[in-house]
């Protein structure tokens, strides 16, 4: 069983398909009592080896846990098993006219959503996954159910176990039920693409657009090799040069106009040599999903090859710096690589693509990944923006986290004091 990395684990003793938080516990307290490792599994499409089994033992897949228990428009909530699928769960929540925006393209359980802590392109605008989860049912190692958090949309009561399970990647138990936050569905959009003459000057405008207040819903960069591809796979018309997708969200198409404008304006300040934009749903659509599938795209132009994804996020003042050094490095060790991202977030893509048995050529991969990520981190950001830890950054740990990875290991003893949960991910 792998994800969509070039991580590989053990093969799983069984798998289990449970149906009920109750069934849940049941399963949990068996393997703790016979020392058995058991490894959530959601849709299985992270990049960093997160759901792979590294130790034998149970795969327990979460899908067919996959109702929407309640959506309470008036309290813009829903009530989800975490086997619902996001694109589900926003057709649902649409009738309502309503969404959940954590967005990673994938269509990704809300399950391994919650556990990677993901989040996309209009995290810039609307956060992350951690920022829309309220309430959750936890089942921990030992089989025992707690919930935690609340209904209301402030508390300030205890410690933010909510939170502590958010991103802890199936570590610490298995949510079994989950209460989200949704919003509203913006009444208009407009998609803004914007040319530059070299990536570091598109990303220094990234500072720009967001220091402006007008707060776009998605700033993203791509590289002109990139687009070509995108061209290329979709029948495109974009041009080839070092750009940025932008989207913004307004009340009306006066506003979205003068929301162009005023981009227009600051872009063409930061030396911006071309500015396309258009407020029907079709352009809008069309740049979205060419976006989304950047990595589908450059995984079909090298297919017998792996990809290894990197994946940083630094202070946006950083990020042309970022930028620069992540190209450079690619160029210098002459590998297949694509630098691109969530540049709103200072998040940072590099897709290389290589094959793992040739070990020179995969070596060299690894340690730009590595450079990059200790790059990051002395920028004062993190080895991973949303992707997880999963087996890949585990080795990162340390350097990013000092004393408080201690601590980690220490609250991870304490709930999973036999190691059961997910074995062999965050931790070395
Ligand atoms: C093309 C592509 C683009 C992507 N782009 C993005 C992006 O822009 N942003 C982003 O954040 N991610 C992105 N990803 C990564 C991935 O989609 C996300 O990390 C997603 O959240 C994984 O969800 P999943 O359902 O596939 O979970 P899985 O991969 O199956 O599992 C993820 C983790 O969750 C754990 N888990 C699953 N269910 C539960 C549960 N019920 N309780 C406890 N633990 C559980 C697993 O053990 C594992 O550790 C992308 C992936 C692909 C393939």
């Amino acid at each position: 069983m792998h994800d969509i990395s070039p991580h590989r684990g053990t093969l799983p003793a069984g798998v289990i398909w449970p149906v009920t938080t109750g069934e849940v516990a049941r399963i949990l307290s068996w393997t703790y009592q016979n020392d058995v490792p058991v490894t959530p599994w959601g849709a299985g499409t992270s990049t960093e080896g997160n759901p792979v089994p590294t130790k034998g033992g149970l795969v327990m897949d979460m899908t067919r846990m996959n109702k929407i228990l309640d959506v309470r428009p008036q309290d813009l909530q829903a009530d989800v098993q975490p086997g619902v699928l996001r694109k589900e769960l926003n057709r649902q929540t649409g009738k309502h006219g309503l969404f959940f925006p954590p967005d990673p393209g994938a269509d990704a359980t809300i399950g391994g959503m919650i556990a990677n802590n993901a989040s996309g392109v209009q995290t810039i605008k609307y956060g992350a996954t951690k920022d829309y989860v309220m309430k959750l049912t936890v089942v921990l190692p030992s089989g025992q159910v707690i919930h935690t958090g609340c209904k209301a949309h402030k508390s300030s009561s205890g410690y933010d176990l909510t939170r502590l399970f958010v991103g802890s990647e199936g570590t610490l138990g298995v949510a079994t039920e989950a209460t989200l936050k949704l919003t509203g569905i913006p009444s208009h959009h407009l998609a803004i693409t914007i040319t530059f003459k070299d990536l570091a000057s598109a990303s220094e405008a990234v500072a720009v657009l967001i220091g402006s207040g007008l707060e776009p819903a998605a700033l993203e960069l791509l590289p002109p090799v990139l687009i070509n591809l995108m061209n290329r796979e979709q029948h495109l018309n974009l041009p080839e040069e070092p750009s940025l997708f932008c989207e913004f969200h307004g009340v009306s198409p006066k506003m979205l106009q003068e929301t162009a404008d005023l981009a227009r304006e600051l872009c063409r300040d930061c030396g911006a040599t071309g500015f396309k934009f258009g407020i029907e749903e079709k352009d809008r659509r069309e740049l979205w999903r060419a976006r989304h599938e950047a990595w589908e795209t450059i995984h079909r132009a090298h297919p017998k090859k792996e990809t290894l994804i990197v994946d940083v996020a630094v202070p946006i003042s950083t990020y042309p710096q970022m930028i620069v050094f992540s190209q450079n490095l690619v160029d210098e060790y002459q590998a297949v690589g694509y630098v691109f991202g969530h540049a709103g977030d200072g998040n940072l893509h590099v897709v290389m693509a290589g094959d793992p048995d040739d070990k020179k050529e995969w070596s060299a991969l690894e340690k730009i990944n590595q450079l990059i990520v200790e790059k990051a981190v002395q920028l004062g950001g993190t080895c991973t923006g949303e992707h997880g830890i999963g087996i890949g950054k585990s080795k990162f740990m340390q350097l990013e986290h000092g004393d408080s990875y201690q601590l980690m290991r220490a609250i991870k003893d304490l709930i999973d004091p036999k190691g059961l949960m997910n074995p062999g991910k965050i931790f070395l």
